[in-house]
C-alpha cells in the first residue's frame, strides 16, 4: 500500500510506540495520586512538557495545555476566550479554516457573537486588506489557521499576528497550526512572537490520535473549557494521558530533528508535482504560486470525479484524499476550493496527495507511472470530457 493522505493522519514512528508503552503497562498509576508509583507518570507529564515547550520554540512549560485532540485545542481557544471576554464580541476568522474552527465560529454566532469570515483569492490566499479593514474596536479573538489541510496553502500567520498587535494589542490572536506542526519551525518567541494561542495534535506528526496540545501565552485572558479536577493548572480538567502526552512529546521532537536534518518531503512532492504535471492535459495545481506546505499537493483534473479517482487509485494500493476526511464521504464540493471559486469541472475532479517523512521515492515514483492513466481512462467515459477538451479554455 502507498499511504498518500499523512494530512488525515500519519503512521506512529516506532520510537513514539516505544515511549509511550511503559505508561499504558507498568507505569499506569494515576499522576495525581499521593504514592511513590505516580510519581514517574507525574514526571514524565513534567519533562513532556518541558520537550513540547522547546519545539514550539523555547516557550514557558506552564504556556503549553495538553488536550485530547485539535479541535478540542480549537474549541479551548475560541470558546475560552469568548467566557473570559464577555464585553468584546466580535471574532475574526477566515472562510477556510478547518471545521473545527468554522464551526465553533458559527456555534459562537448562535450564542450572540459577531464573525467575520475573510475569503481568499483563486491561489487561496487571504485577503489581506478585507482583513486590515474588518478589525473594529469591539474585536475579541483573530482565529487564522497557518497551513491549510486541503491545499496546503500556508497563511502569513506571523505578520497577520503582527498587525493584529498594532491595530489593537488587546485582540486576541489565535492559529490552527495542526498540519504546519512538524512541517514548518513554530517558533512562538521568535517570529510567531504575537501569537498568543497555538493549536495542533499528535496523530499528523507521527504521533498518536487522542492527544493535543494548546499553547496559550501568559497573561492570556482564557477561561477552562474542560472544569472539574485541577489537572493541568485547573486549565483543562479530566486525568491526563500519560502515554499519550509522552508520545506526543517524542514524536515533536523526532519531527524537530527531521526538520533540522533535511526536508526530503518538499523534494519528492516537487518531483510528483511536475511529473503530474507534464503527463497530464487539463490539470492545475490548487494552491499554486503561493506559499505551501512542504508535503501537500492537491490536484484539480477537469471533468472527472474526485471521487471516482479516489476508488481508482485504492484499486491500485494507492491511499489519497480528495478533501478533508471529515468532509469526505459527501459529495459536497470542498468549501476551501468554493472560497477559492475553482471553477465546478475542477473543483469536482480535485485530488490531494499528502506526503510524510515516512513516503520513499519509490513510492511517489509508482504513483507517476500509474495516475495519468487513471484520469485517462476515467475522461474516456466522461460525458464532459469531449465537449471541454474541445473547446478553448479559459
Ligand atoms: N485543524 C486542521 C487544520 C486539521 O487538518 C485537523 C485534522 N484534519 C484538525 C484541526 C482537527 O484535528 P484533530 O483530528 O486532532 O481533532
Amino acid at each position: 500500500m502507498i499511504y498518500l493522505d499523512n494530512n488525515a493522519t500519519t503512521a506512529v514512528a516506532p520510537e513514539v510506540v516505544a515511549s509511550m508503552q511503559p505508561y499504558l503497562t507498568t507505569a499506569y498509576f494515576n499522576p495525581s495520586s499521593a504514592y511513590e508509583a505516580s510519581r514517574g507518570p507525574a514526571h514524565a507529564i513534567a519533562s513532556a512538557r518541558g520537550k513540547v515547550a522547546s519545539f514550539l520554540g523555547g516557550v514557558r512549560p506552564d504556556e503549553v495545555l495538553f488536550t485530547g485532540c485539535a479541535t478540542e485545542s480549537n474549541n479551548a481557544a475560541i470558546f475560552g476566550v469568548m467566557r473570559a471576554n464577555p464585553g468584546r464580541r466580535h471574532i475574526v476568522t477566515t472562510a477556510v479554516e478547518h471545521p473545527s474552527v468554522l464551526e465553533v465560529c458559527k456555534e459562537a454566532e448562535r450564542e450572540g457573537a459577531r464573525v467575520s469570515f475573510i475569503g481568499v483569492n483563486h491561489k487561496g490566499e487571504l485577503d489581506v486588506d478585507a482583513f486590515v479593514k474588518v478589525l473594529q474596536p469591539d474585536t475579541l479573538l483573530v482565529s487564522i489557521m497557518h497551513g491549510n489541510n486541503e491545499t496546503g496553502v500556508v497563511f502569513p500567520v506571523a505578520d497577520l499576528a503582527r498587525i493584529v498587535k498594532e491595530t489593537n494589542p488587546d485582540i486576541i490572536f489565535h492559529t490552527d497550526a495542526t498540519q504546519s506542526a512538524g512541517k514548518l519551525r513554530l517558533d512562538l518567541n521568535d517570529q510567531l512572537s504575537c501569537v498568543d494561542l497555538l493549536s495542533f495534535s499528535g496523530h499528523k506528526l507521527h504521533g498518536p490520535k487522542g492527544v493535543g496540545a494548546l499553547f496559550v501565552r501568559r497573561g492570556t485572558r482564557i477561561r477552562p473549557f474542560m472544569c472539574g479536577g485541577h489537572q493541568e493548572g485547573g486549565r483543562r480538567a479530566g486525568t491526563e494521558n500519560v502515554g499519550h502526552i509522552v508520545a506526543l512529546a517524542e514524536a515533536c521532537k523526532l519531527a524537530e530533528a527531521y526538520m533540522e536534518s533535511e526536508n526530503a518531503i518538499v523534494c519528492l512532492r516537487d518531483h510528483l508535482e511536475k511529473a503530474l504535471c507534464e503527463r497530464i492535459p487539463w490539470m492545475e495545481v490548487n494552491g499554486a504560486g503561493t506559499d505551501r506546505l512542504p508535503n501537500t499537493l492537491n490536484l484539480a483534473c477537469h471533468c472527472i470525479e474526485g471521487e471516482s479517482i479516489l476508488y481508482q487509485l485504492d484499486a491500485a494500493g494507492i491511499c489519497a484524499s480528495s478533501g478533508s476526511a471529515c468532509t469526505s464521504g459527501s459529495l459536497e464540493p470542498s468549501h476551501v476550493l468554493k472560497a477559492m471559486d475553482i471553477p465546478f469541472m475542477a473543483m469536482h475532479g480535485s485530488v490531494r496527495f499528502s506526503l510524510s517523512r515516512f513516503t520513499t521515492a519509490e513510492e511517489i515514483d509508482t504513483v507517476i507511472e500509474i495516475f495519468p492513466g487513471i484520469v485517462e481512462r476515467l475522461r474516456r467515459i466522461s460525458p464532459y470530457w469531449d465537449t471541454a477538451a474541445h473547446a478553448p479554455r479559459g
